[in-house]
């Protein structure tokens, strides 16, 4: 099968011709369809956080793809079965956190495109108890971005909990981003959209954001002119972001965390958290269940998936586009045009 795969932290990704992974026990092999391209996955080739993946790796945890084999095990899914292969890829299911439904922070977990190979393939193995059954409704191109991207920032805004009389800030309207905007009206805040992009200004006033504000110019008195946030979500990789949504935030507010910058670190004022009992909260993805209320809002009509798709074998070109800040939306990988 064809795979993009990171041989080393210095180099770029080689397309292979390597051979189908087998199914293990409790595992099914998935006939990749499409897998989105996160930031993440970048990082990972690369080697640049602390835990360093798997080498040498597929990277990609947004396959979406059909069940074509089923490892050994009475299984939770079936031959046919279209389904979404996230970022967690394994939890134990009876460790504290597994049993208190915080699966994502597991003690033992294993990540798709990091512990484990991705889907930046033709196939894919993955653990039956962890795919995410994708809807009739919903295309594979679509469910891609809302499998990380889309499950990353509904759940970020959860454990936020936006109040309706709440204003929420999301910063960044890329891949991320524009998903987090329409769950932040969903959730039923009032929401300020901000980017440093025309394009992006546009397009978050197309998913109906109730105000824009362009990062390029005097943002801080435009967000206390719109009467401070509430909930910032900053989807930037930026410690000087970051910094500035906490600043605008009102008392009580929370700012949340989903991106992971490589310099991995943020200064933020005492004075002003414990005076205006402001919150910093991190959040990692979401759990099975976040991502299949993903895939019934979109099969409902309530979101719209901005996508462009790639080509696998133009993967490094992608990573580059996608470092330049200039991507027009979640780049998708379709393997069918992949191929040959
Ligand atoms: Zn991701
Ligand atoms: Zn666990």
């Amino acid at each position: 099968m064809k795979a993009a795969v990171a041989t080393d932290f210095a180099s770029p990704l080689e397309i292979r011709d390597v051979p189908v992974p087998d199914p293990g026990p409790g595992q099914v092999l998935v006939r990749i369809e499409t897998c989105g391209l996160c930031h993440t996955d970048i990082h990972a080739a690369r080697g640049e956080w602390p835990v360093k993946p798997k080498m040498p790796l597929i990277p990609g945890h947004e396959g979406v793809g059909v069940v074509e084999r089923l490892g050994e095990g009475d299984l939770p899914v079936s031959v046919g079965d279209r389904v979404a292969l996230p970022w967690l890829g394994h939890a134990c299911g009876h460790c504290r956190y597994c049993v208190a439904g915080w699966e994502t922070y597991c003690l033992t977990p294993q990540y798709m495109g990091y512990t484990m190979d991705g889907s930046y393939a033709e196939y894919a193995v993955a653990y039956a108890s962890h795919v995410v059954a994708v809807p009739d409704g919903v295309s594979s191109t679509d469910a891609s971005p809302l499998t990380c991207a889309g499950v990353t920032t509904y759940k970020a805004l959860k454990v936020a909990k936006p109040q309706p009389n709440e204003t929420t800030l999301v910063v960044g309207i890329g891949g991320l981003g524009h998903l987090g905007l329409q769950y932040a009206r969903i959730f039923g805040a009032t929401t300020i959209a901000m980017d440093v992009h025309d394009d992006k200004l546009q397009l978050a006033q197309e998913l109906g954001a109730d105000h824009v504000v362009d990062g390029r110019g005097d943002s801080p008195a435009e967000l206390a002119a719109l009467g401070g946030v509430d909930i910032a979500l900053v989807t930037v990789p930026s410690p000087s972001v970051m910094r500035a949504a906490h600043a605008a935030l009102n008392p009580n507010g929370r700012l949340v965390l989903v991106g992971l910058p490589a310099d991995n670190s943020l200064e933020l004022p005492v004075f002003e958290t414990v005076l205006m009992g402001k919150s910093v909260i991190g959040s990692l993805v979401g759990t099975r269940n976040d991502l299949a209320d993903c895939f019934a809002l979109h099969a409902n009509g309530r979101t719209r998936v901005i996508t462009s798709p790639r080509k696998l074998d133009d993967v490094n070109e992608c990573f580059e586009e996608v470092l330049s800040g200039q991507v027009p939306a979640r780049l998708v990988f379709e393997m069918g045009s992949a191929q040959g």
